[in-house]
């Protein structure tokens, strides 16, 4: 069989590859997206980002009506239905898998193969038995769930592969993990009535994140009855007679369900990776600034490299890797790449922590602000979190203007949103008081953001209670 030849190779049509298949396009490769799934979309749309916000959305709507009633705002306590939360899930994902049809790539001219594609050499694909050619490649495979290697865990347990099929609110449900995913799926699922215990290896919640953050978010989880086991490793998953047993070192947990989210490796394997001349890095393809992988003609993007695992980081690099694999010269920057978890508390940060700050540069300054002093979070009865700013001094002008922002954590109401003035703030390498400067809107939330920094120019200081 003769080979079909493209300038552009992309394999996985998740967002990196949608995004790099769409780059390289523009720029006038001729490109071919290898997909093996059904649908083109990857995690985000199907097993991700789409269901699991849709569900935390529907699951703090069900809270906060329950507070209210609890308040005697309502009359009643109201209980979630989850046979209309799992449909609203799922239309809510084929809302957003519109914009991901097969017939947007179609019109761009971009060639749609459906199935598994493996290297079989520096040029050669194979999507089952047709040979492709190509000049230039994008692997976009993104990444899959590493899972613990205990008894019971790859029949017994869900990923975020599976759990969004739930029909039926489990009762019972024990989360594996105390990240991002794990988290958030807790409090989901509380909140829609199940029973929740979270089990995590390491000695506090988020580990990635600022330790108070993590904190704030232990507290929040605990008085909403959710049951968080830290520093304990689960050691089976079995069946018992009324459920699934969690066997933990010093006794277990009994469950409807097990979820796994223990964290994620790269989808990679039977890939043919070698082939190409493609290297790992402790397990991910290792790229460069260009998303140049170490074969020179080969690119990669998104999950598969073991960056920041975020649908917007996957598609800055797909962007990068497209225009690079069509000849065209593109960096990446995630200096100021936000992440956001998704709960309530919500948890965001760009940049740096304050222990990474103070690794890394001299002259560090960190300043705080108190969700409980801002008063749109004490109208909104939501006084948990608080503004950490960490700067530092710059090589020239110090601490002239406040320094440089170099990191931001913000635990609270709308954190995902705030965050953004602050990645502004880096992205722009402006000075940190100018966040002080710039007037808000009272009462905002944003005005956390502000009067955390006014303590770097008194300027933008309201009236408001003196820290301390
Ligand atoms: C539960 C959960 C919630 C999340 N929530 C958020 C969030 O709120 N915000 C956020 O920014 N990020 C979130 N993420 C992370 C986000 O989903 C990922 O960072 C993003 O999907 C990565 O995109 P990608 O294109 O690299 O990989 P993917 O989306 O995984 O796409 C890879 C594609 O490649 C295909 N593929 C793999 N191997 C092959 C092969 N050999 N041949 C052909 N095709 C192949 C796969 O089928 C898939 O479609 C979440 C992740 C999870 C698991």
């Amino acid at each position: 069989v003769s080979a079909d030849r493209f300038d552009v190779a992309v394999v996985g049509g998740g967002t990196a590859g949608l995004t790099a298949a769409i780059a390289a396009r523009h720029a006038g490769a001729s490109v071919c997206l290898i997909e093996r799934d059904d649908r083109i979309g990857g995690d985000c749309t199907f097993r991700g980002c789409v269901p699991s916000k849709t569900l935390l959305e529907l699951a703090r709507i069900v809270h906060e009506a329950r507070a209210a009633a609890e308040a005697g705002i309502l009359d009643a306590p109201p209980s979630a239905v989850f046979a209309a939360v799992a449909r609203r899930r799922d239309t809510v994902v084929e809302e957003i898998a519109r914009d991901e049809r097969d017939e947007r790539f179609l019109a761009l001219g971009i060639a749609l193969l459906r199935g598994r594609a493996r290297f079989d050499g520096p040029h050669a694909l194979a999507v089952g038995d047709r040979p492709i050619a190509f000049a230039r490649a994008v692997v976009a495979t993104g990444s899959e769930p590493a899972l613990p290697d205990i008894p019971g865990i790859v029949d017994l347990c869900r990923t975020n592969r599976t759990i969004f099929e739930l029909d039926r609110l489990p009762a019972r449900l024990v989360v594996l993990g105390g990240g991002p995913t794990g988290l958030e799926l807790a409090q989901a699922f509380a909140r829609l009535g199940s029973r929740v215990t979270v089990v995590e290896v390491g000695d506090r919640l988020l580990p990635g994140e600022e330790p108070r953050a993590g904190e704030a978010v232990e507290d929040a989880l605990a008085a909403e009855g959710i049951r968080i086991v830290l520093g304990t490793r689960p050691r089976a998953v079995r069946h018992v007679e009324d459920g699934l047993s969690v066997d933990l070192d010093w006794g277990f947990v009994v469950a409807d369900e097990v979820l796994v989210a223990t964290g994620r490796r790269a989808a990679a394997d039977g890939l043919g990776l070698e082939r190409a001349g493609v290297e790992l890095e402790d397990g991910y393809v290792a790229v460069d600034s260009a998303c140049r992988t170490s074969a020179r003609h080969v690119f990669a993007a998104g999950d598969v490299t073991g960056g920041l695992q975020f649908t917007h980081v996957a598609a800055h690099e797909g962007r990068v890797a497209g225009l690079g694999a069509a000849g065209k010269r593109a960096r990446t920057d995630e200096r100021a790449a936000p992440a956001v978890v998704y709960l309530d508390p919500e948890v965001a940060r760009v940049g740096l922590t304050e222990a990474e700050a103070r690794r890394r540069h001299r002259d560090v300054d960190v300043l705080t602000y108190p969700m409980e002093r801002v008063d749109r979070a004490r109208i909104a009865g939501r006084r948990a979190g608080f503004v950490q700013l960490v700067t530092a001094g710059r090589r020239v002008l110090r601490r002239v203007g406040g320094g440089r922002l170099v990191g931001a954590t913000i635990v609270g109401p709308s954190a995902g949103e705030l965050v953004h003035e602050c990645a502004l703030t880096i992205q722009t390498r402006a000075f940190a008081g100018r966040l002080a400067q710039t007037i808000h809107a009272y009462p905002s939330m944003s005005l956390a953001v502000q009067q955390a920094a006014a303590q770097l120019d008194p300027l933008g200081r309201l009236l408001a209670p003196r820290d301390g």
